[in-house]
């Protein structure tokens, strides 16, 4: 029978890979409780018409990439994209704007984009992020930047770039958008059809171009802060200012452009030097608009998300931060006492210990080569000799020192081990 394989862009995550999923979870909850944030679970189908408020219909992330289909009972639900719109939905159906001025949430879970497959780009990724919702505050800013750079580092990522700009405010957009497009008409000819169309559409994507004939171009354009009001000027420099008191580096990079329609302010992206052409790790931005246009009470919003496949790229060659667990194997040549053997296990494992019990029933000499190839501390041996003086055999692996060890007293010795 043919062989079903998984969905082009999907991976597994196999046995010998999820130990640095666990780790890279591990941080994001610690350093996330660290700074105040709550876990927030959102589904993974939403109703399609959330994203098209939400994140755009001119986003490549909506119309073209969207995983989606018509339910039984007619309604259109999606595979969802993103999770800032899921959150904000959620923080407006459940009023948590009413319990607190200001929430801070974060979340971790798989989005869904029919991208072309590459490198740092699946259809399947996952990420995690924060929305901190409540605060129009340039301080929120900064922490919000601060949480994810301090994840990636505690994750053991090493060559870290903050890059850093602002869109400003709505206004400054428009007159911004008004100006790029009289300065590129004259290049239309020029440039590739993609741009061409966003030329009408989403005219501030270009900036993003990858084009080398377009970025020559764009070289010249005018900049987003010669449109900036005062006030757009002032908060720019506010958040500079308190990166620089939380010591953290950034490079302002005017060309940052989010593809998103609802950011204000505030836009930026960690990147590693570790990762090839995907190089973002992480990117967000503030987007006072969005609470108001999924149909909330207005509320000023700041947030980022981050690809965990590309985090743990950038992290491959990191100082492992889990502590070991000390592990024995145990090891079972008279099937009479397997049950003494299991609930010995029982008992270790209850003091923290790790025990893998052979279920197999092989001979010594297979289990013993099991037992050093899955990196035990210790084994423990019960064949018939110690069946019958109701005994165990101890052997360290590290020395190959051996002892026999009375059955009952089996946990107060390990217990008397320190590791
Ligand atoms: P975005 O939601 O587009 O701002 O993306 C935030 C982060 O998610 C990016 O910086 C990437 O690290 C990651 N990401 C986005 N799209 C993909 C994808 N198709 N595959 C893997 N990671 C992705």
């Amino acid at each position: 029978m043919a062989q079903v394989k998984s969905i082009k862009g999907t991976h597994d995550i196999l046995p010998n890979q999820t130990k640095d999923w666990q780790e890279l979870e591990m941080q994001v909850h610690k350093t996330s409780n660290l700074y105040g944030y709550s876990e927030i679970r959102t589904p993974i189908i939403e109703t399609a018409s959330l994203f098209n408020r939400g994140v755009g219909e001119e986003t490549d992330i909506v119309s073209k990439e969207m995983y989606l289909w018509e339910d039984k009972d007619k309604s259109i639900i999606s595979l969802r994209p993103e999770l800032t719109a899921p959150v904000v939905r959620s923080y407006i159906q459940h009023n948590l704007g009413g319990q607190s001025p200001l929430q801070r949430l974060y979340y971790i879970g798989p989005s869904f984009r029919r991208e072309r497959p590459q490198k740092g780009r699946q259809r399947q990724f996952h990420q995690f992020g924060v929305e901190a919702i409540g605060s129009a505050n340039p301080e929120q800013d900064a922490e919000v930047i601060s949480l994810g750079w301090d994840i990636l580092k505690s994750f053991g990522i090493k060559s870290l770039e903050l890059k850093l700009s602002s869109i400003g405010s709505k206004s400054c957009r428009e007159n911004f958008k008004s100006e790029l497009v009289k300065y590129l008409n004259p290049f239309i000819p020029k440039l590739s059809e993609v741009s061409q169309r966003r030329l009408e559409k989403n005219p501030l994507r270009i900036l993003d171009t990858k084009n080398k004939d377009e970025i020559e171009i764009v070289k010249s354009a005018p900049k987003i802060e010669q449109f900036y009001t005062k006030d757009d000027q002032n908060y720019f420099f506010s958040v500079q200012k308190f990166l620089n008191d939380l010591e953290i580096p950034f490079k302002i990079d005017p060309l940052l452009v989010r593809g998103l329609d609802y950011y204000t302010q505030t836009t930026f992206e960690i990147c590693s030097e570790n990762l090839g052409a995907q190089d973002a790790l992480l990117g967000g931005g503030r987007y006072n608009g969005l609470v108001g246009s999924l149909g909330g009470k207005d509320a000023p919003a700041v947030g980022f998300a981050a690809g965990m496949e590309r985090v743990i790229i950038a992290a491959k060659n990191r100082k492992k931060i889990s502590p070991k667990i000390p592990t024995i194997y145990a090891i079972c040549t008279n099937d009479e006492a397997i049950g003494i053997l299991q609930n010995s296990a029982k008992q270790l494992r209850s003091i923290g210990y790790k025990v893998i019990c052979e279920t197999l029933r092989r001979s010594m000499r297979s289990q013993m080569r099991d037992a050093n190839k899955s990196n035990a501390d210790y084994v423990m041996i019960i064949g018939d000799d110690e069946f019958n003086s109701r005994t165990i055999q101890l052997k360290d692996l590290k020395n190959g020192k051996q002892e026999k060890v009375d059955l009952e007293k089996i946990i107060s010795y390990f217990k008397s081990l320190t590791f």
